[in-house]
């Protein structure tokens, strides 16, 4: 272990009681015969304007002696899929839907293991959908900086129309940057109503090709199984605009989506390839879980030798549990996965204490003027519908040129995890008029630092955001 925080405070030269208070602040709690954190230290002499250098442990990529793929190795690669949308809307029987009826005759009966994700194929080309539904999942992926999906599909009950979830699902793809496909579900009811949910969807800019818009719409109908291969065929044709490419010749890497504790098999994983191909026998670093894989199988019962990217396989042979989110790499040996390992437990401990320096309105200006910033991103949720628009109105009007106001997000109810997430993911600042948080989104935004502000005037908010702009904002302590 490195120097004390007496030792760190004296090569300072500054008060080992002023170090103590600025660790405290960061929320790390020490005393001055502890061994100062690097990380820690690092901010806290930044904060106090004195130069340290501090000899870092050696980052992952350089352990692994990582390189870029060079364009020539890059072969084509599925495109990852997450269906979202309203509740009952039917996200869970389109899941169903596809599995069923592009599962190959003789597979079982059609009968499938949930392992977190399912590949299927048509006219050849492969689709892989994350088998669990929402905008909650996909968004708690995020904020954990992992990034899953390449499509969206969203789900909309063309007998209901565009619904609170519904908004929520398109401005979590919108804030990832993922492009939304619609599938307009239910088209087997008589009371069926497509037109009228382009009309809601083009308003939130979604607007339908056929009207000159850019967004695809695939009627479907996840009951009667009608309309699921133009789904298909249309969510390869947005994929192809993506251009998705991976180099299946090095060691695998991806995302743990799912774990569990099978009463046989011990703990299991269910993992995401994103690079590379896994094999069985391959050591592997999950999060800071060592294991070597002992077996794999796929969504539909098989054991299966290896795993290329874009797949999904059920992982056995782990001693530790490593939670969704977190990145796995394969390793030569065990020696090297627990210095990855350890590495990355080390890359954590940075990581919560950076997690002080979420955009606050206090520290907004300061933010913009480092160039850190350029965008306040917001997300707003309000007692009634009426008020989201000219709430909007007035905090726009005070952009200037050095910081533009991005609403990420608006809605009508408390202030839920997922808001949270959402700002956490796409570090916003949470405004809420007139209404309250619900407790563990409370618990969420505090463990997180992810700034709430509650208002019950847009004068008071408009204030706030034009000092924030102005650095006149003095912090709360
Ligand atoms: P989720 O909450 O979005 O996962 O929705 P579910 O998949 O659980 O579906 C909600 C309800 O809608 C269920 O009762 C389904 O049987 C029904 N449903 C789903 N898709 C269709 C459809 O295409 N047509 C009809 N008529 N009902 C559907």
């Amino acid at each position: 272990a490195g120097i004390s925080v007496k030792e760190f405070a004296d090569r300072m030269g500054v008060k080992v009681q002023d170090v103590i208070m600025r660790l405290m602040s960061m929320g790390v709690m020490t005393t001055i015969t502890e061994p100062v954190d690097p990380d820690a230290a690092l901010l806290v002499a930044e904060q106090m304007g004195i130069a340290v250098e501090i000899q870092q442990e050696e980052p992952e990529d350089a352990i692994l002696g990582e390189t870029e793929d060079s364009e020539e190795d890059l072969v084509p690669r599925p495109p990852v899929v997450t269906i979202m949308g309203h509740t009952d809307h039917g996200k869970t029987s389109l899941l169903d839907a596809i599995r069923k009826s592009k599962v190959a005759e003789g597979e079982a009966g059609g009968i499938t293991q949930h392992i977190g994700a399912y590949t299927v194929s048509i006219n050849g080309r492969d689709i892989t959908f994350l088998d669990t539904p929402g905008h909650e999942a996909f968004t708690a992926m995020r904020a954990r900086g992992a990034k899953a999906t390449d499509v969206v599909v969203l789900v909309v009950a063309a007998d209901d129309g565009v619904m609170p979830q519904t908004l929520e699902a398109i401005n979590h793809a919108k804030a990832a940057d993922v492009p939304i496909v619609v599938a307009l579900n239910k088209i087997d009811k008589p009371e069926a109503n497509p037109d009228r949910v382009k009309q809601a969807l083009a308003e939130h800019g979604l607007s339908p090709e056929e009207w000159g818009g850019s967004t695809i719409y695939c009627p479907v109908s996840a009951k009667k199984r009608t309309g699921l291969d133009h789904l298909l065929e249309m969510i390869l044709l947005q994929a192809d605009v993506l251009d998705l490419k991976a180099n299946p010749n090095r060691r695998a890497r991806g995302l743990v989506i799912e774990s569990r504790l099978d009463r046989g098999r011990g703990i299991v994983a269910s993992v995401l390839v994103q690079k590379g191909t896994l094999r069985v026998g391959n050591f592997l670093v999950l999060g800071a879980q060592v294991g070597r894989v002992r077996s794999l199988n796929d969504a539909y019962g098989h054991k299966v030798n290896e795993v290329t990217p874009s797949h999904s396989a059920e992982v056995v042979g782990l001693d530790g549990m490593p939670q969704p989110g977190d990145v796995f790499v394969a390793v030569e040996d065990e020696k090297l996965g627990r210095q990855v390992a350890m590495a990355r437990q080390a890359r954590h401990r940075a990581a919560q204490l950076l997690q002080t320096k979420k955009v606050t309105l206090e520290d907004l200006y300061s933010q913009i003027e480092e160039g850190v910033i350029k965008d306040l991103n917001l997300i707003l949720k309000v007692d009634v519908q009426g008020s989201i628009e000219p709430i909007r109105q007035a905090i726009a009007k005070l952009e200037n040129s050095k910081v533009r106001v991005r609403f990420i997000h608006e809605g009508v109810g408390g202030i839920r995890e997922t808001d949270v997430l959402l700002a956490q993911a796409s570090n916003a600042v949470i405004f809420g008029f007139n209404v309250r948080p619900e407790p563990k989104a409370l618990a969420l935004a505090e463990r997180e630092k992810v700034e709430m502000k509650f208002y019950s005037v847009i004068y008071d908010a408009v204030e706030d955001v034009r000092k924030a702009m102005e650095g006149m904002l003095s912090p709360i302590i």
